[in-house]
């Protein structure tokens, strides 16, 4: 999972993940940025410093690798330079699924690491390419975590999985960045006067600002895969569209590849 910044995939892909790992598969998180301009007093080389660390403690708690780019939060652009550390990163990992944000999202960063993802999507087996690295024999599913914006179209939920079962643990990983959940997004959001000042207290408080209401979209999507019943118990969800770049699964091939879809 590649996001912008060290904390994208974990709200996102995070209940996914834990998943993947408890079954025995390897996952990476890769943020494209060092996250050195999402805090309201701290900067530069000690915020990333600190989110790195943060990232670090978070991997642990999914039980996923953690990978943290150079490239400066607020600043990022789909370079050549950039596109090719995603190339890598992604042939290194040999990776069978990727995924992305959206190319329509309103952060730059968020919006351009889907750009440089779908621009890696076909590149990753072209052996000419970056060929340090040697290119993959096949091209891995690319998907995009759900969002809710609108235009140019809405997110469409191709892959609906039920993370109610390690919802709790997903929110004690993300419990990790403390300086995103605790101090920069309740400032920029402008409700860090909610914040518990008793550590004990916030992750429940998370819980309750980081679930996620399933739409009637995913929720159709969870009855194809868990049939209606089960679907009908689901109390947390994480959605994601397929990629018209890349490998394009059937749903006997996605359900190979999401092992977690129809189990319970
Ligand atoms: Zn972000």
């Amino acid at each position: 999972m590649l996001g912008a910044h060290p904390d994208d995939c974990d709200q996102d892909g995070g209940g996914t993940a834990i998943l993947f790992a408890k079954m025995g598969y390897a996952v990476k998180f890769v943020s494209v940025t060092n996250g050195d301009a999402g805090h309201q007093t701290m900067k530069g080389s000690a915020l990333a410093k600190r989110r790195f660390a943060e990232a670090q403690e978070a991997g642990k708690r999914f039980g996923v690798t953690y990978d943290v780019l150079s490239n400066h939060d607020g600043q990022l652009l789909p370079t050549l330079e950039v596109r090719m550390q995603v190339i890598k990163k992604i042939r290194e990992w040999n990776a069978d699924i990727v995924i992305a944000p959206r190319p329509n999202d309103y952060h730059p960063d968020h919006r351009y690491t889907g750009v440089l993802v779908q621009d890696a999507a076909y590149m990753v087996a072209v052996p000419n390419v970056a060929s340090d690295v040697p290119a993959l024999t096949k091209n891995p599913v690319f998907l995009y975590f759900q969002d809710n914006f609108q235009r140019p179209n809405p997110f469409r939920p191709d892959i609906a999985i039920d993370i109610s079962d390690v919802f709790a643990k997903k929110i004690h990983a993300m419990d990790a960045h403390t300086s995103q959940m605790y101090e920069w997004l309740p400032w920029i959001g402008h409700y860090l006067q909610d914040v518990p000042k008793n550590s004990g207290e916030r992750e429940d408080w998370l819980a309750k600002t980081r679930a996620v209401k399933i739409t009637p979209e995913v929720k159709s999507s969870l009855e194809k895969w868990y049939g209606n019943e089960k679907a009908a118990q689901v109390k947390q969800a994480e959605a994601f569209e397929i990629c018209e770049y890349g490998a394009q699964p059937g749903d006997e091939e996605k359900k190979r590849l999401f092992p977690m879809l129809g189990m319970k």
